[in-house]
């Protein structure tokens, strides 16, 4: 047979080993997580593989990860039936660092090494850090793989440089990856049965294949008779009996250590439960192996939609977004992972959620989709606008639902997406202004739409607003000073996207917005006040036709106005105008 090849790592490979070794040495347990979610990943896609080519299964048709230890070899085995690598592959997806995603971890992670070791750890488990992460805690790895395509290599590290070779001893595994860790001697802890399944329990619940520790077990057998053994129906081929010295002479109870594969982990998929029977602690927990979130979720929607599809979904709002979504926004849409029928089929299809609701996360399984279609043809499937149209109503339904004592925190890292979504999303605009809060005259506290128009004094038909950028400084506009003076609220909108929601948003329970920088602006008066105001405006007309006339390069007219109160001239925008605030923001946005 050929002898092991040498090879030495892509430099981005090197830094990213360098990076996890200097900053995760707190946190080398995430290695069984990264191991694990690699192997899932590989039984997703030969699952997937096979609902177009059912002969994939030949090969193998168990689907699980199966964990032993052998302490006192200072060994750790993980062994998945997944779609295993070829030799090529063992060379690339090992030796390389192929994804942007990884790049971007790296640079960021440079970034963050400057800055708090807290902010550190939490960027890391927000990520996957990867297979490199086993070298936490081996100073040796061993990958023996083998994929349907090719015969069985080995792959081998010590961190510096690998080797691959064809497998001497022949094609042992039927298909999948066994990957022995040489356990370094600080870290032998992780070979305790014990710690392997708390970690398992800790970070791979919700793997939905089945994940075994090969573990021992004492029981106690009364046996009838010496050759109970040969007796014993539900043996596993793989279980292994020793029977321990009988010392209770002819009571015949024999002790015996068992040695068997123990499933570790509950792997129906916690969205195929009823959602009365989901615990809330369960919930979070999936959340946060979802997301690798720390936090528990501040919302969570779990619904079977029925009707022209059948689909399921379990969604969640984190409580923060990643500081950097509007920089990217509108460039990878969403969070979503699809399934069909139980199969993972994708979760970089970015067609389920709109933009601004890019930050939700979860699942949509589907009964519905076709299994055997490519990415681009299931985006143009029609089911799958339908999909994401209830995804949304469901969304929205879920945001209108978060009580008072939590709506804070969701708005204040949210309200931007939900003023974006009011001018982006026409079809939920009614739904999206129920969730809007203001500033407003009234005092500090913020106010949703519909508390404002229960305040409206009877005589007054528009809600009004206005826009700048601070609340000092809309309410020391002349604009509002004789509208508040005379008990009129007025929202003060100081977020720069809010002039543009309140400009696509028509009305709210029939009620329509007025921007009092703007001209056309009605204080429903009386008759009294009306013939007032036709006499000043007669008094006066020559001032305004002189003054309109000598600022005519900058001014539309002068008018005599009775909004203001001790200001004695203000300048406002016309109707359709635009107000001194969408000025601001357009030059600022210029430069
Ligand atoms: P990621 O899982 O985010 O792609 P990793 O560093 O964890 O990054 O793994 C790198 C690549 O190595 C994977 O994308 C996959 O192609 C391959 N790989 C790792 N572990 C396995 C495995 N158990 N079976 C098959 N392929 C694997
Ligand atoms: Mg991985």
């Amino acid at each position: 047979k050929e002898h092991a090849q040498n090879y030495t790592f892509q430099t981005e490979v090197n830094r990213m080993m360098k990076l996890i070794i200097n900053s995760l040495y707190r946190n080398k347990e995430i290695f069984l997580r990264e191991l694990i979610s690699n192997g899932s990943d590989a039984l997703d896609k030969i699952r997937l593989l096979s609902l177009t080519d059912r002969d994939v299964l030949e090969t193998n048709s168990d689907l699980s990860i199966r964990i032993k230890a052998e302490p006192e070899k200072r060994l750790l085995h993980i062994i998945d039936s997944g779609i295993g690598m070829s030799r090529n592959e063992l060379i690339n997806n090992l030796g390389t660092i192929a994804k942007s995603g990884t790049a971007e971890f790296l640079s960021k992670m440079q970034d963050a090494e400057k800055s708090e070791a807290q902010e550190m750890n939490d960027m890391i488990g927000q990520f996957g850090v990867g297979f490199y992460s086993a070298f936490l805690v081996a100073d040796k790895v061993t990958v023996v793989s083998k994929n349907n395509a090719d015969k069985q290599h080995v792959w081998e590290s010590d961190a510096n440089a690998f080797s691959v070779a064809e497998d001497p001893r022949g094609d042992t595994l039927k298909r999948g990856t066994h990957i022995t860790l040489h356990v370094k001697e600080e870290a032998a802890d992780y070979l305790q049965p014990d710690t392997i399944r708390n970690l398992v329990k800790k970070y791979s619940q919700f793997i939905n294949f089945p994940i075994y520790l090969w573990a021992s077990r004492t029981e106690t057998v009364e046996e009838p008779d010496a050759d109970a053994d040969a007796d014993d129906k539900d043996a596993d081929d793989d279980a292994q009996v020793e029977d321990a010295a009988d010392d209770k002479g002819d009571a015949k109870k024999t002790e015996k250590t068992v040695w068997d594969w123990e499933l570790m982990n509950d792997n129906k998929p916690i969205w195929t439960r009823k959602p009365s029977e989901v615990k809330d602690d369960e919930y979070t927990s999936f959340y946060k192996s979802l997301t690798k979130d720390t936090s528990p979720q501040l919302a969570k929607a779990h619904f079977v939609a029925e009707g022209e599809v059948t689909f399921r979904a379990l969604l969640f709002v984190p409580r923060v977004q990643p500081a950097d979504s509007f920089n990217r926004y509108g460039t990878k849409t969403d969070h979503i992972k699809l399934y069909v029928r139980r199969v993972f089929i994708t979760d970089e299809f970015n067609d389920l959620m709109p933009n601004y609701l890019a930050f939700i996360q979860g699942i949509v399984d589907s009964d519905d989709l076709p299994l055997n279609v490519s990415r681009e043809t299931l985006q143009q499937h029609k089911l799958i606008k339908i999909i994401k149209k209830k995804l949304v109503r469901k969304v929205l339904d879920m945001l209108k639902k978060i009580p008072d004592t939590e709506y804070d925190s969701f708005w204040k890292e949210y309200s931007t997406n939900i003023k974006l979504g009011v001018i982006e999303d026409p079809s939920n605009r009614s739904r999206l202004a129920k969730l809007l809060r203001f500033h407003s005259s009234r005092g500090d506290s913020m106010t949703f739409l519909a508390d404002y128009v229960e305040r409206m004094k009877p005589n007054q038909n528009h809600i009004y607003y206005i826009a700048g950028s601070s609340r000092a400084e809309v309410e020391k506009s002349p604009f509002a000073e004789r509208l508040v003076r005379r008990g009129y609220e007025v929202l003060y909108l100081t977020e720069a996207v809010d002039e543009y929601c309140l400009s696509s948003l028509p009305e709210y329970d029939g009620k329509k917005f007025q921007n009092i920088a703007k001209e056309i602006f009605d204080l429903e008066e009386n008759d009294q006040q009306k013939e007032r105001l036709e006499a000043y405006k007669k008094q006066f007309e020559p001032l305004t036709t002189w003054l309109g006339n000598k600022l005519s390069t900058w001014v539309t007219r002068c008018v005599v106005s009775r909004r203001l109160d001790r200001s004695p001239a203000a300048l406002a925008a016309t109707a359709f105008g635009w107000t001194g605030n969408m000025e601001r923001l357009a030059l600022s946005n210029a430069h």
